[in-house]
């Protein structure tokens, strides 16, 4: 069976690392920052000498495609470039490197294709530098309004918007160029797992099923201030231990159901938040994710049940965000796992707990996703590390899917 190279691999790896390079092993490469604009431009060069040709949309996102055999919908491949603050060098651009390597594969081994096979390189996936989280898929594929992404100021920089980004990364295209769903046969995006499972399990190649819903509440515990030397224990209103029972509560209710829910109070505020004043308001976030909406429903029958007053304190909560469960096209979920099983490559099924452009392409072409095992389940972090042969096997997963798709 045709393979990817594992010198080309490494060496994609290699060079697009030192766009952004902290120094430290990871990279901080923004979303149209100066780094950001070398790694597209390293991109471009690399697709044009394969004879790709290249056209940008009005989000910036950016589209390498080499011609098929016949008049076709084009199969698309690709992820995000840019990271967060001190990210890795895997999450986004290894989606990005092994579509590369594939489409490299298909030119130099002159593999016969009927479809055009693009690249594709979204714009701003991170929300790192401006909000939200995968803006330029979320316009294109209808979930985000244009003009309110282009008013997204940047947290770097006061007054800098996303437009002024836009106009002056010199990859502003039309919008004429964007993913059209007529014209595209599917889209298949590789990433790293950012999580424990695959390596835990010693599994090669993850195939992704789906994103799982999620749901994030906030909690506010109202309470009354006093002097922490003056008022008795049982005249206390204190918040911060009204929420603190609350947390301890939900704990030992949300773990009695499925033990795949993964359930996080990332975030909490005290006020005044001074050592010697009995807290008055006490805010806490729930974020709790599940590939099925019936144990979504059993969190919030948990929730439900929590008292208005606890330790005297009024307790109020609303959803803040959420997400329904995305299920990935089945037909291509299986040619995944067929090309897994083709190499000998040990794989699962697996949910995504991320959230991914992936998800908001489902809506308009048939998509689907491949892991490869994120060593320690490091992510977001300089240390996030998957070795070249891993990579390299899920290059070879992501080949034979897409001649699977062609042969459709
Ligand atoms: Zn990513």
């Amino acid at each position: 069976m045709v393979e990817c190279s594992y010198e080309r691999m490494e060496d994609k790896i290699k060079t697009f690392s030192k766009f952004g390079d902290t120094g430290k092993g990871g990279i901080t490469r923004f979303s149209l920052s100066e780094e950001a604009i070398a790694a597209r431009c390293e991109f471009v060069k690399r697709m044009e000498a394969i004879g790709a040709s290249i056209v940008t949309d009005d989000m910036a996102n950016l589209y390498a495609t080499i011609p098929g055999t016949e008049d076709l919908p084009a199969i698309f491949s690709g992820s995000h470039m840019d990271s967060v603050r001190q990210g890795g060098n895997y999450d986004g651009i290894l989606g990005v490197l092994t579509a590369m390597e594939v489409a490299e594969t298909i030119v130099k081994e002159k593999i016969p294709h009927k479809h055009p096979i693009t690249v594709i390189v979204w714009t701003n996936e991170e929300g790192a530098r401006f909000e939200p989280a995968m803006m330029s898929s979320g316009v294109i594929c209808g979930k985000f309004d244009k003009a309110a992404m282009l008013a997204s100021e940047a947290k770097d920089r006061k007054g800098y918007t996303f437009s002024q980004a836009l106009e002056e990364s010199g990859f502003k295209g039309e919008e004429k160029n964007r993913m059209n769903p007529a014209k595209t046969k599917a889209l298949v995006e590789l990433h790293i797992e950012q999580g424990p499972v695959l390596e835990a399990e010693g599994i090669d190649i993850g195939v992704v099923e789906g994103v799982c819903g999620m749901i994030n509440y906030e909690f506010t515990f109202i309470g009354q201030a006093g002097h922490a030397g003056t008022t008795p224990m049982k005249y206390r209103k204190d918040a911060l231990y009204a929420a603190v029972k609350t947390i301890q509560y939900l704990h030992d209710e949300l773990d009695q159901l499925d033990s795949k829910l993964v359930y996080t109070t990332g975030k909490i505020s005290a006020h005044p938040n001074i050592h010697t004043i009995i807290p008055d308001e006490v805010k806490f976030t729930l974020d709790a994710r599940h590939q099925d909406p019936e144990v979504i429903k059993q969190v919030l029958t948990i929730i439900k049940k929590i008292p208005s007053v606890v330790e005297q304190c009024k307790v109020s909560y609303e959803e803040a965000w959420s997400r329904r469960t995305v299920s990935f096209t089945s037909k291509l979920v299986d040619y995944v796992e067929k090309s897994a099983r083709e190499f000998g490559y040990s794989n699962r099924r697996i949910y995504s707990g991320p959230g991914h452009d992936a998800q908001f392409v489902i809506d308009l072409v048939p998509t689907t996703m491949i892991f490869v095992p994120s060593v320690g389940g490091h992510s977001h972090c300089e240390i996030e590390y998957t070795p070249v042969e891993n990579c390299l096997k899920g290059a070879n997963v992501l080949l034979h899917t897409i001649l699977h798709i062609d042969k459709e």
